[in-house]
């Protein structure tokens, strides 16, 4: 069959209603845990001043160098549309003078993100994430709170053992540029054996050095200086808290000296969750500290922490691991009608069944019983109700248990209440924490 004329453009998704099951559980869930720890929910807009994220994400990174779409608004304004939550969200923070709030702020955010990379398997230009960030508190129990509601999530949604938490520290800011001007040194005089990326990076922005994915570059960052030697005794107390709340909470890591994570704005904690089986290639989020932040934005200075998550990753995961969200799209009734007078009688009883929550799809046209029982079929309704002229005439229904096969005439009157019964009684059965 020759392909339609118009395709989506390269690199993004229709989500079908499929996925979608996905989509709305992972959102429950999210939601659920979110405000159970206090988080409230922000949407910044998809679109931001371009200063926002160049300004923030730091101008030597991937995202800001290759993988923004960017655009100028008529007036020629410099606009990109938003590869990440935390600049947008850090921006609202201080547009709507949430300083003056009780310390910490806690928000979540579910929303969709753009970047312009090659687009592969887990890679798209358009996606979608969670993520939540705690605003105005710098004691290490935050970081492991953060840690702890990614973890509860991915334990929700059934993925957790099938990713490891890998868990690093990257210091204050001025460990860091103690540890960059080390690094340099090192690289110094070796650039031949870096890749072309790393070769540029080294001046700009060398701690990416330490997490390139290319062999030789791995090779030489295993024999680099390492953090450890240049760290603070106060940013060394900070991360053994971080682990020993973690330890208490009973959240399993593995601590990588190489993690450092793409964004300029992390300080102290970052942390990433890797798939066990294709590891780095695949992480389905990360998160860490970014203490420098707020004040960067022209704030006064105040720490925060944060996570977001990928949920088409998340969703990729959750189907390897066989795991089948609520179906609530189920179609509970379908109801087939024969003659004028039938379905004419069918709509308010279409109605009658909707306000009580009932899912009904009805025929229309003149299709035959047989072809309309047909499209129930294909529906995978539980019920069928069956209304001809006969039935209308004596004031009764024909109610198909769909899944059984079998079926019984019940008087008209009163029948909304049996179906709601029999479909309630359904429902209890497939009942779990999180339809309700
Ligand atoms: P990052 O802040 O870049 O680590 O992104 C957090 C998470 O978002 C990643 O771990 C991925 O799960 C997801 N993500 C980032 N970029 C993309 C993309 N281009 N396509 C799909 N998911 C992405």
């Amino acid at each position: 069959m020759a392909s339609p004329k118009y395709q989506s453009p390269k690199g993004v998704h229709d989500v079908l209603p499929d996925d979608h099951l996905y989509f709305s559980f992972i959102k429950k869930v999210v939601r659920h845990r979110c405000r159970e720890a206090g988080f409230r929910r922000i949407s910044t807009p998809m679109f931001e001043n371009l200063d926002v994220f160049v300004h923030s994400l730091g101008d030597t990174t991937d995202i800001v160098e290759k993988e923004m779409f960017t655009f100028e608004s008529k007036s020629g304004k410099k606009l990109a549309l938003r590869p990440e939550g935390t600049a947008g969200v850090v921006r609202a923070y201080l547009q709507h003078g949430m300083q003056q709030l009780p310390q910490p702020v806690e928000l979540y955010y579910i929303e969709p993100f753009f970047r312009y990379n090659r687009p592969q398997k887990g890679r798209y230009r358009q996606f979608h994430q969670f993520g939540f960030e705690i605003i105005g508190e710098s004691d290490p129990v935050i970081d492991a709170q953060v840690i702890y509601l990614s973890h509860k999530i991915n334990q929700d949604l059934g993925i957790a053992d099938r990713l490891s938490l890998q868990l690093n520290t990257i210091g204050s800011s001025e460990d860091r540029s103690r540890f960059k001007e080390d690094l340099i040194n090192f690289y110094t005089g070796k650039e031949r054996s870096l890749c072309e990326d790393c070769q540029k990076r080294l001046h700009r922005n060398p701690l990416r050095l330490l997490d390139c994915k290319e062999e030789d570059c791995q090779i030489l960052a295993s024999m680099a200086p390492k953090f450890a030697n240049v760290m603070s005794e106060e940013s060394k107390e900070h991360y053994g808290l971080v682990k020993e709340f973690l330890d208490e909470l009973k959240v399993t890591y593995t601590e990588n000296p190489y993690l450092v994570r793409g964004l300029d704005y992390y300080t102290h904690t970052v942390f990433e969750y890797w798939s066990q089986k294709d590891g780095a290639q695949n992480a389905t989020g990360g998160g860490g500290r970014y203490d420098g932040l707020v004040e960067l934005f022209g704030g006064t200075s105040t720490p925060a922490m944060g996570y977001a998550a990928g949920m088409e990753r998340t969703i990729e995961h959750m189907k390897e691991a066989g795991i089948r969200p609520p179906n609530k799209d189920r179609i509970h009734v379908f109801v087939a009608q024969l003659g004028h007078i039938a379905k004419k009688r069918s709509l308010s009883l279409l109605n009658e069944m909707r306000e009580r929550g009932i899912n009904v799809v009805a025929a229309a046209g003149k299709a035959s019983i047989k072809s309309q029982m047909k499209v129930a079929d294909r529906l995978q309704a539980e019920y069928a109700m069956i209304l001809g002229q006969i039935e209308v005439q004596e004031k009764t229904i024909i109610l198909r248990d769909m899944d059984k096969g079998s079926q019984e005439t019940l008087p008209m009157d009163g029948i909304v209440d049996v179906v709601a019964e029999k479909i309630g009684e359904n429902r209890l059965d497939k009942r779990n924490m999180w339809e309700e």
